[in-house]
């Protein structure tokens, strides 16, 4: 007898060709996963299931509570990736006969429902078509024997609070156990794209969010040194690394924003000085992005939540780009956000206080409704100086290369 996990994920849209990418995607972030334990796991395909065995003499605790420390690293790993469903505990045993099997299954009833009263319902799947029994029969047979040999326990076929699984291949797999994973789409079966991440709450929870539906990222950070500090672009990094943990490695650009932001503060009143800035952001994360083959931008804007978000800022934020941008968390509450970023880690570094480019030379009354006209307008008093400042941007950018 030895234990071993399944592991479970929605088909909904993997069906066809789509099945192998998604298959492929996934088997690929698990073992990426399992590198971060210290056992050595494989992760194997069978009939269209994913598993993962230890080593021969490994097995996998099958209480659900505590684990053997190594087990429990890997459950923690395996609930950070994304297109995981659930796992299961699998007993898996060797066929030697049907009375071997039934005194497994019974065993196994009776070490994982010790207590209280439950019900069950025995489902058997019979993937070796060999096997002597037809699966109505194992059913009907295994559920006679857990009945003679349980007194807390009893049938009902309809809403069993147990659905104990029986699958009959080469090995015989027993179980009825499911650790609920993150869902999701497997990264790598999607695109990938650029997010604008900042030092704050919402940037990388919009990361973990679209990356929850299998895009990878790039990510672009803004900086302006000397106002910016070194500790506040080292903080970038390490929230980049902790949402890296999710989306696997991130290529942080790093850009030098301070002659950029001066020009318009010398050039451009002062209550569109957020909007201009932001469209200039936009405007060199969408250059950066379709030099790296990003599919789209991704930010961690939210309707109302600032001047800078209102429709109307949106409006003319968005006009500069061409690639669409996705914005995960347009209709979260503030409080939603930091509830996903305390669940990812993020909140505690997010939270730190040094200072960001857009909270320095912010003006007192921000406009909450420009009018795109208008700042079109505003912006081309930046004619002379923005195309060099541009390129100067983008041609000194630093890459810093984090994984979790
Ligand atoms: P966050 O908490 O993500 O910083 P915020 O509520 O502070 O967001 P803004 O400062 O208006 O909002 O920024 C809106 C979005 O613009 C951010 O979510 C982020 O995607 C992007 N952004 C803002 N500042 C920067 C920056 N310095 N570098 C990269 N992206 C930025
Ligand atoms: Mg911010």
């Amino acid at each position: 007898m030895k234990t071993i996990y399944l592991i479970k994920y929605a088909e909904i849209g993997v069906k066809g060709k789509n099945r192998y990418v998604f298959e492929d995607a996934l088997v690929k972030q698990i073992r990426f996963a399992l590198k971060r334990t210290e056992g050595e796991f494989e992760v194997w395909r069978a009939q269209g299931r994913i598993y993962i065995d230890g080593p021969d003499d490994y097995s996998f605790t099958e209480d659900l509570p505590q684990g053997n420390p190594i087990d429990e690293q890997l459950r923690d790993q395996l609930g950070r990736v994304f297109g995981i469903a659930g796992f299961c505990p699998v007993v898996s045993v060797e066929d030697d006969g049907f009375d071997k099997l039934a005194e497994e299954v019974v065993s196994y009833m009776q070490r994982t429902y010790k207590e209280g009263e439950h019900t069950f319902k025995v489902f058997a799947r019979r993937a070796r078509k060999s096997y002597p029994m037809e699966s109505p029969e194992i059913c009907m047979e295994l559920g006679g024997r857990i009945l003679d040999a349980c007194d807390n326990l009893s049938v009902n076929v309809h809403e069993p609070e147990i659905e104990l699984n029986v699958e009959v291949r080469e090995r015989i797999f027993i179980y009825s156990r499911i650790i609920p994973g993150l869902g999701g789409m497997p990264i790598g079966s999607g695109g990938k794209a650029m997010l604008l991440l900042s030092g704050g709450i919402d940037s990388p929870v919009a990361g973990y969010m679209i990356a929850k539906r299998g895009v990878s990222l790039e990510a672009v950070y803004f900086h302006a040194p000397p106002y910016t500090s070194e500790r506040a672009k080292q903080k970038v990094v390490d929230l980049a690394e902790k949402v890296s943990i999710y989306t696997g490695p991130i290529r942080l650009h790093v850009i030098n924003f301070t002659d950029i932001q001066m020009a318009i503060y010398e050039k451009c009143p002062h209550d569109e000085l957020t909007i201009i800035m932001r469209r200039y952001m936009m405007r060199i994360a969408e250059h950066i992005a379709k030099e790296t083959e990003c599919l789209g931008l991704v930010t961690g804007e939210s309707i109302g939540q600032v001047a800078s978000q209102t429709m109307q800022s949106l409006l003319s934020t968005n006009e500069v780009c061409t690639l669409p941008v996705y914005r995960p968390l347009i209709a979260f509450d503030k409080q939603d956000i930091v509830d996903v970023s305390e669940k990812i880690d993020t909140y505690e570094t997010s939270i730190l206080p040094y200072e960001d480019c857009c909270t320095i030379f912010v003006a007192k009354h921000p406009v909450t409704r420009p009018d795109p006209e208008i700042i079109r307008r505003h912006e081309g008093n930046l004619s002379e100086v923005i195309d060099e400042l541009m390129e100067k941007a983008l041609t000194d950018h630093e890459v810093i290369r984090v994984h979790g």
